[in-house]
């Protein structure tokens, strides 16, 4: 398609991984773009943060085999997986203070059957439980992972008569890994999508992909080269203040200093934010309304840098009936000795300051690892509002990429995808607000 001389640039406000998604998928389709980021960088919540000598991601972040459209994304702008993602078969193993450890392996069967094969045999739990989460496995499969009503997933499990041990030791941790919602108050629906986009089509779905060196090489980098080289523009550091909206049609964006005049805003912001972007314009009340009721979560992620010969033994652990949720062996990435340690969702950590919440991550490994020596140094990244909560009939309020304004889309991980807030979703989302306007010029230009 040649670019039309007079078609204004779309302008796409906020450069996550959904803005990111959306501005390369217009640029692939020689669409006039332009990113606009407030922060000094891309990536937004999945991005690369430098504290003293800490090299890291802002939180731990894994993707998953069934990422497609971030897999599809990264081929689009000639990114090799393998030369940015490692590829992990899905093997899992939790500690529990003073019991057998649970561990969960995924054979090299095709799916459903290598899930079948790792419930059935799970260590560290009786035999009664294994057959019970087997049956429940059979059950999700027979209704395709899908239920019209919503409830909460610990009443979910309840109904398929899932023991207390089961629920401990395998759904809570994957329901608040996945979600990061407990599962009192977690989606069932959102849960179920999750399990069935994992394990319900190609065994390397449930494979992990971790990055090789960091979040901004995998995306961010690549594709900020990939927009400029298709003659789009990432601008750093703009932030747009107000959304120019006459007659229920767009006509530009407002920055703190200079205004952009266009027809076409992918707003790819946090919910907040587009919702005070959203609020001053009375034909987006219902939208904002929506907004309004999505609550966030917070993950934080304790970094404890350990003499570089400590090892974990394997690259990811959980722990169960802790603070601490996962430890990840940063060794993988060449930081030896470094343990990122992952806790998702609400609790009482939230309340303690840096040093109490370290304090207590260092005595729990110090008591699954007494050999360890105490840790060198130490940092906490908290995200307060990490993602959204994935909380009963939560997808009701989560808003259409459509809005009521001609020309204005909405993109992010928190519109209704279905899926937890992910960087799937929101690449899923960008590119699904991007794909609208190349289907609109497309039409236009058939004219
Ligand atoms: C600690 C942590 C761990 C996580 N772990 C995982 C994981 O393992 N796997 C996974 O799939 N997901 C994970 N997630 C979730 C994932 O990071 C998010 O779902 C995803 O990054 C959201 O992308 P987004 O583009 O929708 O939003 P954001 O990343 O929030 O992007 C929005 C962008 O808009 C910019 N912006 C805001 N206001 C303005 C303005 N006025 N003008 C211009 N720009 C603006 C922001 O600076 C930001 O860059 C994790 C999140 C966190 C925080």
């Amino acid at each position: 398609m040649k670019p039309d001389a007079e078609t204004k640039p779309v302008v796409v406000i906020g450069g996550g991984w959904a803005g990111i998604a959306a501005a390369v998928e217009l640029a692939r389709h020689d669409i006039p773009v332009i990113l606009l980021e407030s922060a000094k960088q891309l990536g937004g919540r999945a991005r690369s943060v430098n504290i003293e000598e800490l090299h890291v991601d802002n939180g731990q972040h894994m993707l998953l085999g069934a990422y497609e459209s971030t897999l599809d994304l990264l081929r689009k702008i000639d990114v090799n997986e393998s030369d940015v993602l490692q590829r992990k078969p899905l093997s899992l193993q939790w500690y529990r203070p003073e019991k057998k450890s649970v561990s969960l392996n995924t054979p090299r069967l095709p799916a459903p059957f290598h899930l079948a094969w790792a419930l059935l045999t799970l260590k560290g739990l009786a035999l009664r439980d294994r057959l019970s989460a087997l049956r429940f496995a059979r059950r999700l499969e027979k209704i395709k992972f899908v239920i019209d009503n919503d409830c909460s997933v610990a009443d979910f499990l309840a109904k398929h008569q899932q023991s207390p041990a089961l629920i401990h030791a395998l759904w809570e941790p994957l329901c608040i890994g996945a979600l990061n919602t407990h599962l009192h108050e977690a989606s069932a629906q959102i849960f179920l999508r999750t399990l069935g986009d994992s394990f319900n089509h190609a065994r390397s779905d449930s494979d992990l992909l971790l990055t090789r060196t960091n979040l901004g090489s995998v995306l961010p980098k690549p594709a900020a080269d990939y927009i400029e080289r298709h003659k789009g523009s990432v601008r750093l550091g703009q932030r747009v203040s107000t959304l120019c909206i006459e007659n229920g049609t767009i006509t530009g964006v407002t920055l703190d200093n200079a205004s952009i005049a266009t027809t076409e805003v992918i707003l790819a912001t946090p919910h907040t934010t587009t919702q005070r972007l959203l609020s001053p314009h009375t034909v987006l009340q219902e939208t904002c309304e929506q907004i309004t009721q999505l609550q966030d979560r917070p993950i934080c992620t304790v970094y404890l840098q350990f003499d570089k010969t400590v090892r974990l033994g394997r690259w990811l652990r959980g722990s169960l009936g802790t603070v601490s949720q996962w430890i990840f062996d940063r060794g993988l990435y060449g930081q030896h000795g470094l343990m990122a340690v992952v806790i998702s969702g609400d609790g009482e950590h939230l309340q303690w300051d840096n040093q109490k919440l370290c304090a207590q991550v260092a005595a729990e490994i110090a008591t699954q690892y007494p050999q360890w020596p105490a840790p060198q140094s130490q940092q906490v990244i908290r995200e307060k509002r990490a993602t959204f909560a994935s909380t009963v009939n939560v997808n009701q309020y989560r808003p259409n990429a459509e809005t009521a304004v001609q020309g204005l889309w909405l993109a992010g991980d928190y519109t209704n995808t279905h899926l937890p807030a992910t960087l799937e979703g929101a690449v899923r989302s960008g590119r699904y607000s991007a794909q609208q306007i190349i289907a609109a010029h497309q039409r236009q230009r058939r004219q």
